[in-house]
């Protein structure tokens, strides 16, 4: 690897916080800047699929993974009555998953996944109240200004930095500048829907018997009348916590220029239909810090070739989840066949990559999922 290669990433959410990880990991010059004064435990539960929970193995945190999360179960659709209207079978008896992909999705909540995460960054690495809010960049560096007037200096800049990225809108200046950013990529996100997220302090489960249910089974409360719906799943670890999130969607075609490089919702910002947004900020984290440590020097030809490779591998993935959120939301009130959610879950379990400079894990499961290979330095 580059010794003299420093990664600026902005913003510590799912993906800049597992970029960072996975650097500590590759022992990678690295720092986080982060806008807020602390990190908040925002946020309700996400599903982190098997590909994922291969990674926290390869980092040793399974047996945590699994204290804080359950296996996400089947999907019911209910009126407000509680009568139910049908059921989207994501496991067994509708499929098995845990023997086809060696294990199931797990349903977690932000702040635990936000906590495991930090477990592997020195607490000195991120830097707090740092709004980021210009960049500049040429063939040898970045510089990163923030609104305390503070300059930081790297040899790649990671825009990790949420919906509305200030990473992105100043490399999107850039390309505008230079005639060659998409229109696409000109227009503003589409925001449908607003929504109330929040876990609640932990129930007594004589009253809420679900909360023993082995299985974490999303339960959806419709209406004929009412503009809204209500979601809810029990999960391992409760608290008690309620934050507004636009729904917006868009996957961005432009993610790279120069030495800045966009990861997670900054380039990919999916509905939650699908429960894609975690998963692919952490699949491409995995793939961009696996690309870092193969590098031999910090030139930008070869920086260039890292996010053009990236972009390949994980583009396309974008597109599929945000795709799959889309239809997801159709899709689940009617009938559909086992073979054919199984196609779209094979689908999802095509490519099971490991962090290429550590030892590989043995992935369980009937399904053959390609793998990438270990890093050359090794
Ligand atoms: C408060 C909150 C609650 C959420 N709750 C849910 C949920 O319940 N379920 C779900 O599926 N998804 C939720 N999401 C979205 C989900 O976390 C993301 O889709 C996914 O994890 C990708 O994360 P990300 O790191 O790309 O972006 P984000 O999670 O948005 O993180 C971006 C980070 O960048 C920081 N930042 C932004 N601008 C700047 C700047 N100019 N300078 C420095 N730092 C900056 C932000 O403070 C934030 O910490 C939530 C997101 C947030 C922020």
């Amino acid at each position: 690897m580059a010794s003299n290669l420093h990664v600026v990433i902005v913003g510590a959410g799912i993906a800049g916080l597992m970029t960072a990880a996975l650097l500590e990991k590759a022992n990678i010059s690295y720092q986080v800047l982060e806008k807020a004064k602390e990190i908040k435990p925002l946020g309700s539960t996400m599903s982190i699929g098997p590909q994922v929970l291969t990674i926290f193995e390869q980092l040793g945190l399974y047996p945590e993974v699994l204290a804080v999360t359950k296996p996400a179960g089947q999907i019911n659709f209910k009126r407000e009555d509680l009568s139910p209207i049908g059921t989207f079978y994501t496991r067994s008896p509708g499929l098995d998953i845990r023997g086809r992909y060696g294990a199931e999705s797990r349903s977690i909540s932000r702040p635990d996944l936000i906590n495991l995460l930090l477990t592997f960054i020195p607490a000195g690495k991120i830097q707090y109240n740092k709004q980021v809010l210009s960049t500049k960049q040429d063939g040898n560096k970045v510089v990163i200004q923030c609104s305390d007037n503070s300059l930081h200096v790297g040899s790649i800049l990671v825009g990790a930095d949420g919906a509305y990225s200030s990473v992105r809108q100043n490399i999107y200046q850039e390309l505008e500048h230079a005639g060659t950013l998409p229109k696409t990529d000109a227009t503003p996100m589409s925001c449908d829907f607003d929504c109330l997220v929040g876990v609640t302090s932990p129930l007594d489960s004589s009253l809420f018997p679900v909360c023993n249910d082995q299985f974490s089974d999303f339960e959806i409360i419709l209406s004929d009348d009412a503009l809204y719906s209500w979601w809810f799943m029990p999960i391992a670890n409760n608290r008690e916590l309620i934050s507004k999130v636009a729904l917006e969607d868009k996957v961005f075609n432009s993610w790279y220029s120069g030495r800045t490089v966009l990861i997670g919702d900054a380039c990919h910002k999916m509905l939650p239909f699908g429960g894609q947004g975690a998963n692919m900020a952490i699949l491409s984290a995995l793939e961009l810090v696996n690309l870092l440590y193969d590098i031999d020097e910090d030139s930008q030809e070869e920086i260039s070739q890292v996010f053009e490779k990236y972009y390949e591998a994980r583009h396309s993935a974008g597109v599929a989840a945000g795709v799959l959120a889309d239809v997801s939301r159709y899709v689940f009130l009617h009938w559909i066949p086992n073979w054919v959610i199984q196609l779209g879950t094979d689908k999802m379990n095509e490519y099971r990559k490991q962090i290429s400079f550590l030892p590989y894990v043995e992935v369980k499961g009937t399904f053959r999922s390609k793998a990438n290979k270990p890093s050359r330095r090794l």
